[in-house]
């Protein structure tokens, strides 16, 4: 017998070869209503397959196929190169509970993000692990909290003015605070408001500045005196940091927390409920509230650090989103100081460009110059011609702009909120302006059916949201259209 025939012969290496049986009845994990009687998967030669999703990625919308003036969202490019980044092996194979002395690099990398950020906000120290702007929100007033327990006060008013976004009042609603909400006046904060509602209840106000009407709360070192008075505490809401970078600081502004949205003005994707990234900066008399682990050096190299008696625990699975943590880290090392300072300075031109020229088309409410966005309204043309803002958002589509982010916020009628970004072209943002101009001179008929050049049309957006339904279709012969 040779050896080639003894090895294919051997039925021990035979067994081996082979997957084991498994010794576990599903009958007994899968209740048989759940169970799946037959599987039909078309059957499809590898260019089917290929053209079926390259047609389906040309129906999306998305950064990479055009203009995204979606307010407060921020959503500018995402370069390639923190792409390619973070696809590395090192990035996308190594295991949150890996040995520390194996992932040196990546634990350095989240260190120096705490420092990077900390630095931009001017905070003393940073956590990286929650998962998106809400959920910093939420971790920034558990921290608040934390703080005013431990100096024996129970305070349980958490004060939001009528410009926030709508996780600000959300993410105080779910720890149990109480909302007081305080008007603006001529889109600004209005002090004697404020006064009125800051006291020894105040747990915190939560302020997103520039405001999302794309105003900068020159007050603010007011604001945070009269709340400071009161012994409360000042949040900064991060989603519009596009328009301070390398300008401003909330730590000069003097706020005590900050949340970052990384998937906003660090180019991380995000969109359709992708995953985020929502650090948390802090002053120093928060930071032993921070959650565990925070990411320390010492003599024995980079270490997880959860000897922390005071943190208020942990608020999300291991150490934050790494992969958009490593995007971000990449873009602010590539951008630098002054490349950061640059996005803010373009991006506040930007918005106020668009908004000079679309003053002639639409009306732009308040005054003077914008920071990174502003809001228009077609509250007139709703009145004269019945062509409402979610019209023009929906025939945008047809002219292969993304809509802004409409009746938004809620104290500009038929509100439509234009954020440009700093990456688009003056021939991109004169394309959309002269686009809009076209549209609101259009037959409202044209404009209630709207979209129509796109694969799908106008949807009932109130069912969708109430009822989601996902389908799914058995594969069909094509035909083409008749
Ligand atoms: C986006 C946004 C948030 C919430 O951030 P997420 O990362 O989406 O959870 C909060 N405030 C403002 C002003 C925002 O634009």
């Amino acid at each position: 017998m040779n050896f080639r025939q003894a090895y294919w012969d051997e039925p021990l290496l035979m067994e081996k070869r082979s997957a084991p049986d498994t010794d576990v009845d599903l009958a007994d994990l899968v209740p048989a209503k759940i169970r799946r009687q037959q599987l039909a998967i078309p059957n499809l030669s590898e260019h089917d397959v290929v053209r079926h999703f390259t047609r389906l990625s040309q129906m999306n919308f998305g950064i990479d196929t055009g203009f995204y003036p979606l307010g407060s969202c921020t959503m500018k490019f995402n370069p390639k190169f923190t792409e390619e980044l973070a696809a590395l092996p090192t990035v996308t194979r190594i295991h949150p509970d890996q040995d520390e002395s194996t992932v040196q690099g990546a634990l350095r990398l989240l260190y120096e993000l705490q420092g990077l950020l900390a630095t931009i906000a001017g905070m003393d120290a940073v956590t990286l692990q929650p998962a998106a702007g809400a959920q910093g929100e939420y971790t920034g007033l558990l921290l608040a909290q934390a703080y005013h327990r431990e100096r024996g006060e129970e305070r349980h008013q958490v004060i939001i003015p009528d410009t926030a976004h709508g996780t600000n009042p959300a993410s105080a609603g779910m720890l149990g605070f109480d909302l007081i909400e305080i008007p603006s006046k001529d889109g600004r904060v209005d002090l004697k408001a404020l006064e009125a509602a800051a006291g020894p209840k105040t747990l915190a106000l939560m302020l997103t500045n520039p405001n999302t009407l794309g105003i900068f709360e020159e007050h603010v070192l007011d604001i945070a005196q009269i709340v400071h008075d009161a012994g409360g505490l000042l949040y900064y809401d991060g989603a519009n940091f596009n328009a301070i970078l390398g300008r401003t600081s909330p730590g000069k502004m003097n706020f005590d927390i900050v949340h970052f949205n990384l998937h906003k003005t660090f180019t991380t994707p995000h969109g359709g409920g992708g995953p985020g990234a929502g650090p948390v900066g802090v002053r120093k008399p928060l930071e032993p509230f921070l959650p565990v682990p925070v990411i320390g050096l010492n003599g024995r190299g980079y270490h997880l650090n959860y000897d922390r008696p005071r943190s208020i625990g942990k608020v999300r699975a291991w150490y934050g989103n790494f992969a958009l943590l490593v995007r971000a880290y990449a873009y602010i090392l590539r951008m630098g100081g002054d490349g950061l300072k640059e996005v803010s300075d373009r991006a506040v031109l930007n918005a106020n460009y668009v908004r000079h020229r679309l003053a002639g088309v639409l009306d732009v409410p308040f005054g003077g110059l914008r920071k990174h966005e502003f809001v228009a309204s077609a509250a007139k043309l709703a009145a004269e011609r019945g062509i409402r803002t979610v019209d023009l958002a929906k025939r945008l589509m047809d002219f292969g702009y993304h809509p802004p982010t409409v009746y938004f916020p809620h104290l500009v009628e038929e509100a439509l909120m234009v954020e440009p970004t700093e990456t688009e072209t003056k021939e991109t943002l004169d394309g959309f302006v002269d686009a809009l101009a076209k549209i609101v001179k259009e037959d409202p008929e044209t404009l209630h059916s709207a979209p129509h050049n796109t694969a799908v049309a106008r949807v009932d957006e109130v069912q969708a949201a109430r009822e989601p339904v996902l389908s799914w279709r058995t594969a069909k012969a094509r035909k083409p259209p008749s």
